[in-house]
């Protein structure tokens, strides 16, 4: 480590640099880490250029083109790191919960779900299998024996947003390192610590060090060098829609995974218990303060529950405890930044000046936006068509299943929905008819379990992530054919 940050107020002194063939280097450029809550700085990370990308994903390239890395060391080193980020829990939870917005308990649940997801990355060791090919199937293949197995791509590019600063960095360089790939980091400038930590706890756990870079600094420098880099095989990025078409047009015809945002239904019947879409609501529309991909902003309700469901769903998010990140008692941190709770803020103000009647929160205090419940919004504010990305979900009532399907599907966005509802067969028919990427029934759209694939349609994305669907794509057949002599 040629670096580390000159001033800090965590425990932990992250290292300062960009890293490339198992050093730590530091850039030209610097840029500071705050914490969202009270601004307090937190470190100093480099702010990477064109020629610090280049430099990195030409190192990762030499490596991984150069030697292969034998599978059950790939399954050995995830495995290990699954351990370690679990030894480790207490830095992470520092870090996580000062540097983005995630409270400690949070903070404490992503930790799980990373290990998770390293563990889970680590068991596809065991399926990078190809298959034989039927070639005396037809007569021109006659005489031929064939396979087909899964190579890995080459160098996989990963950027990341700042929401799950560790869980979605591991989500990418798992699957792309068990394939045997090389990895080039672009963290979200507003987290860089975390994944930092987790590459000092990659590298710790076995991964060979040529084969993991990691270049902090913006998405329009970094970022978009590491997109258009010309020896990057694929690149994996989740964030903003927008932004992903700014990454599209880098990226040009390299392969790409790209994870968007949404803006997700959930529908709740007649019959439904509607107790319990209540609680799972202001659970999936709240947490980490409603900046998750998954998170819950609309609700269509069968009219003849709307009343009695509206004021379950306002008391209940009364009762959350907006609060400090470091306190335990916490439920609802704050936003990223103050700009982003402005945003909301008049996204929010936007729906009332149409008729929107808030039932609860609707208030910002700094980078705080209390949980907001809204009914009466009209269609034609944004809360209705595009992503929010803060604590607010929109409560509508339908008279028919068919009405509230066309108005879930309404937007352009199709990550996933949830219906609530006693009768089964209808909730498939209602599945089927969602386009999205997942439906959860009996549950919010804010459930996931890291081994599924994970997308949507329409500007959800492209692609599917998910420990498999990732190696999948993170992976190409290879055919070898001989014919027999
Ligand atoms: P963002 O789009 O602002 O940034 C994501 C990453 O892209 C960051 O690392 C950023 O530095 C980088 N970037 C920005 N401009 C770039 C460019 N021109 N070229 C290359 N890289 C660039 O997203 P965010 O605010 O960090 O995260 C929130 C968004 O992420 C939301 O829209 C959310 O829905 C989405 N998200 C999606 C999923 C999913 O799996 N579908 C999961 C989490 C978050």
């Amino acid at each position: 480590r040629t670096s580390s940050t000159s001033s800090t107020s965590l425990t932990w002194q992250p290292p300062a640099g960009a890293l490339w063939s198992g050093i730590w280097v530091d850039g030209k450029v610097s840029f500071a880490v705050h914490d969202p809550e009270d601004d307090s700085l937190l470190g100093y990370v480099t702010d990477a250029d064109e020629a610090e990308v280049d430099e990195a994903v030409r190192a990762v390239a030499a490596a991984t083109h150069g030697s292969p890395w034998p599978v059950w060391q790939r399954r050995e080193a995830l495995t290990a790191a699954a351990r370690l980020v679990l030894d480790r829990r207490e830095l992470l939870t520092e870090v996580i919960s000062r540097e983005s917005s995630k409270t400690v308990r949070e903070a404490d649940a992503e930790i799980s779900r990373a290990a998770e997801t390293l563990r889970l990355s680590a068991d596809q060791a065991g399926h990078l299998t190809g298959e034989t090919l039927p070639f005396a199937d037809t007569p021109r293949g006659e005489g031929r024996l064939g396979w087909y197995t899964r190579e890995p791509v080459g160098v996989v590019a990963a950027i990341t947003p700042f929401n799950d600063p560790l869980n979605l960095v591991a989500h990418k360089l798992g699957p792309a390192l068990v394939a045997g790939n090389g990895a080039v980091l672009k963290p979200a400038e507003r987290t860089p610590l975390t994944a930092l930590a987790l590459a000092e706890i990659l590298l710790d756990a076995g991964v060979p060090a040529q084969r993991l870079a990691v270049v902090p600094g913006s998405g329009h420098r970094a970022g978009a060098a590491l997109a258009g880099h010309p020896i990057v095989d694929l690149v994996s990025f989740t964030g903003g829609h927008r932004t992903g078409e700014a990454v599209a047009r880098a990226a040009g015809a390299k392969k790409t995974l790209m994870e968007l945002g949404g803006n997700n239904a959930v529908l709740v019947l007649a019959d439904a218990d509607w107790r319990l879409a209540a609680r799972s609501v202001v659970e999936g529309a709240f947490g980490v303060a409603g900046q998750n991909c998954l998170s819950v902003q609309r609700v269509f309700v069968a009219a003849a529950l709307i009343q009695r469901f509206v004021e379950h769903v306002a008391a209940r998010t009364h009762a959350l405890r907006v609060g400090s990140k470091t306190d335990p008692r916490t439920d609802v941190g704050p936003l990223i930044d103050v700009r982003e709770a402005m945003r909301v803020e008049e996204w929010v103000e936007e729906a009332q000046r149409g008729g929107a009647i808030a039932r609860a929160g609707a208030r910002r205090e700094g980078a705080f936006y209390w949980p907001t419940v809204l009914t009466d919004v009209p269609a034609h504010a944004r809360l209705m068509s595009e992503e929010v990305f803060g604590p607010v979900v929109t409560v509508q009532p339908f008279d028919t299943v068919s009405e509230a399907v066309e108005q879930a599907n309404a937007t352009a966005y199709g990550l996933q929905a949830g219906v609530f509802t006693q009768d089964l067969d209808r909730a498939v028919t209602i599945a089927g008819a969602l386009r999205v990427g997942a439906v959860m029934i009996n549950e919010s759209s804010d459930f996931r379990i890291d081994a599924m694939p994970f997308g949507g349609p329409k500007h959800s994305g492209v692609g599917r992530e998910g420990i498999r669907s990732a190696v999948e794509a993170m992976t190409e057949p290879k055919v070898v054919a001989i014919r027999r002599q």
